[in-house]
């Protein structure tokens, strides 16, 4: 972010589906800023070169490759032993999630498991692995990104809310348990969550084909009508703007911001 300069020089960050989308607009923030940056996701070969590429031009001095399926908590654990192996984990951001729009009559147990295992029980698996090793170092971030769903309900959701909620609700605990370790000089260990509202990303691609079917088959009416709806601002975020909030929190002048949901969503949870 202008004005921060490096000040993550020497510091390891791993950002949970990194590979598109926020993850990698928070990863290009964090490498600006001179982080190593471990780059995790579920895509193709041509993904990761891709995302590599970005990150290099924003100024990575290094990027890992992490592919574990957080479906799959051994698979988690094998990339934290990775990650420790790297030399730990300084930050951690868990953005990796999914999202399947369903009643919840018409949720199968199927979709439950998969939507809480990957937004709720993956960020369980690599918080627990990687906050006694931050707090041993006196400086952590853990950054997770929740949603406006983490704080305020909509229909056809009940997974996807149910699974930010929980991320929240796990993110005060973690908040609480390291909120005395380090020191203003070391920076702290700090534990917080980003609650986009609307972003555009992929994961609302099938939202808007939805809506836009719905205005003949027109995407901005789609984006128009799903904005008016329930983001006041009637305007979208841009990944990048996540990216910087999150990189804000990363400084050390945020060791005192910790147990918080910083909603970016144009006055949506206000109302
Ligand atoms: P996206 O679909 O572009 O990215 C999702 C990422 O998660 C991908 O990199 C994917 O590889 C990874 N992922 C999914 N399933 C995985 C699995 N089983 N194992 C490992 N990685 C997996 O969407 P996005 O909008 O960039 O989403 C990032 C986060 O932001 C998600 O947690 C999402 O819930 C949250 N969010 C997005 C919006 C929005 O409007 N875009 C709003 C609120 C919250």
């Amino acid at each position: 972010m202008q004005g921060m300069g490096r000040f993550l020089e020497g510091r390891r960050a791993l950002v949970t589906g990194s590979v598109q989308g926020i993850g990698l607009a928070i990863a290009e923030a964090l490498a600006g800023a001179g982080a190593r940056i471990g780059l995790h996701g579920l895509a193709e070969p041509e993904g990761f070169a891709a995302a590599e590429a970005a990150l290099a031009g924003a100024g990575a001095p290094e990027v890992r490759r992490f592919a574990a399926d957080l479906r799959d908590p051994a698979a988690i654990d094998a990339m934290m032993d990775a990650a420790e192996g790297w030399g730990g984990v300084d930050i951690l951001v868990n953005n990796a999630g999914i999202q399947r729009t369903v009643s919840l009559a018409e949720a199968t147990p199927e979709i439950w498991d998969a939507v809480l295992a990957v937004n709720l029980s993956g960020p369980f698996h690599t918080m627990r692995r990687a906050l006694p090793a931050m707090a041993a170092r006196g400086y952590g971030r853990v950054v997770n990104i929740a949603s406006v769903h983490g704080l305020v309900a909509s229909v056809e959701k009940a997974p996807y809310v149910s699974s930010k909620f929980g991320l929240v609700g796990l993110s005060r605990v973690a908040a609480l348990e390291y909120a005395g370790a380090g020191s203003r000089e070391s920076g702290g260990v700090t534990v917080n969550c980003i609650c986009p509202g609307w972003t555009e990303t992929a994961i609302i691609a099938p939202q808007i084909e939805a809506r836009a079917a719905a205005h003949g088959g027109d995407r901005a009416a789609g984006i128009a009508s799903l904005l008016a709806e329930k983001q006041p601002s009637r305007r979208t975020s841009d990944p990048a703007e996540i990216g910087a909030l999150a990189l804000w929190l990363c400084a050390p002048i945020a060791h005192n911001v910790t147990g918080t949901s910083i909603p970016v969503d144009g006055g949506w949870t206000a109302q």
